[in-house]
């Protein structure tokens, strides 16, 4: 292996991609603070589904109390959050991890693959506390073509990563994986997830379905911290290699990331077909749009839609920290800080 001038390795002989025969190991010294900072933010972080009590929902489910439409607003967005955290997990560990060469950033990629995994688990955890029926839920990414539209949308960039010729030595291969990182990060965990919160969080502050609602802020709360690390690993392979971020694949972000906003503007038409009480699909029209060019931002291009935001309060409860007590009914001790018990 080569190393540095000083015949130890350097946090400035790492690289992002294409560092392999250097040094994939070494977590310490670090040269990208932030993707340490995201790891640790994800630690503090921890929860599990099984800590929400779901009473009030398993009444409130049972009760005539809720309208069909509300029913099929919760219904789809379990469908599609089912399967889609696991998309999100096989991405990481199939496609993203071999090419990232960069021991910090596979340390967070490792911590937000177990984060995917206890998402995957709430929605069990859901499905099983209303007595759900799970192959409805989970086929729903076969079966309800709003939802296999997006899901197939991302499964076909991570069919780009899996091919046995692929590689990021090539300029094309580079622009690839940056392709599925758009692809992942900043469109399905920062577009095609943000309409499904703005649901499920309009009912929780109707005081409806809080159980899963807290679970949804929960899972928030983590996104937050994947779409962060997400645009700072897009942003620092674009200052490692600027040959990579050329006018044409500028073009060709931008007509993904318009493509992406008409499959959530159709999916939006399908979960909410007449409208609830607080929303109906137009204003998702513009929510989408407003997301999309706050993601467009974040990555150095220019945003497009200029729609306004109709969910201002969506923002207020992302900002929240902790500190301001945002998750207030948390009240497990976590193992790991009481006594080991082995039985
Ligand atoms: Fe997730
Ligand atoms: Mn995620």
């Amino acid at each position: 292996m080569t190393i540095g001038t000083t015949g130890r390795f350097e946090a400035r002989d790492k690289r992002l991609i294409n560092c392999e025969e250097v040094d994939v190991n070494q977590l310490m010294p670090l040269k990208y603070k932030w993707a340490w900072e995201h790891y640790l933010n994800g630690c503090a972080n921890n929860w599990l589904p099984s800590e929400v009590p779901m009473g009030r929902d398993i009444e409130l489910w049972r009760s005539t109390r809720l309208t069909p439409a509300e029913r099929l607003v919760v219904m789809r967005n379990l469908g599609f959050f089912a399967t889609a955290e696991s998309l999100v997990a096989n991405n990481i560990i199939l496609a993203i991890f071999r090419h990232i060469t960069n021991a910090e950033c596979r340390q967070y990629l490792l911590r937000q693959a177990y984060e995917e995994a206890v998402h995957t688990h709430t929605f069990h955890y859901i499905v099983e506390s209303l007595g759900l029926d799970e192959r409805e839920v989970f086929n729903m990414y076969r079966e309800v073509p709003a939802i296999t539209a997006k899901d197939d949308f991302e499964m076909e960039i991570t069919a780009a990563i899996l091919r046995p010729d692929f590689t990021t030595a090539t300029l094309a291969g580079a622009q690839t994986l940056l392709d599925n990182l758009i692809g992942y990060y900043i469109i399905m965990e920062g577009l095609f997830f943000y309409s499904g919160f703005a649901m499920m969080l309009s009912l929780h502050r109707r005081n409806l379905m809080t159980g899963i609602g807290e679970q949804f802020q929960y899972i928030l709360r983590d996104e937050t911290v994947h779409l962060n690390f997400g645009i700072d690993l897009v942003n620092g392979i674009k200052e490692e290699h600027p040959e990579l971020w050329s006018d044409a694949f500028q073009a060709r972000v931008r007509q993904r990331i318009a493509q992406a906003v008409e499959l959530e503007i159709a999916y939006a038409r399908d979960v909410l077909p007449e409208g609830i009480l607080g929303l109906n699909a137009d204003m998702f029209r513009d929510y989408v749009q407003y997301i999309a060019d706050r993601r467009l931002e974040r990555i150095g291009l220019a945003a497009t839609y200029h729609s306004p935001n109709p969910f201002p309060w969506m923002s207020e409860t992302i900002d929240l920290g902790k500190e301001k007590n945002f998750f207030e009914s948390r009240v497990t001790e976590y193992q790991s800080s009481a006594v080991l018990k082995w039985d």
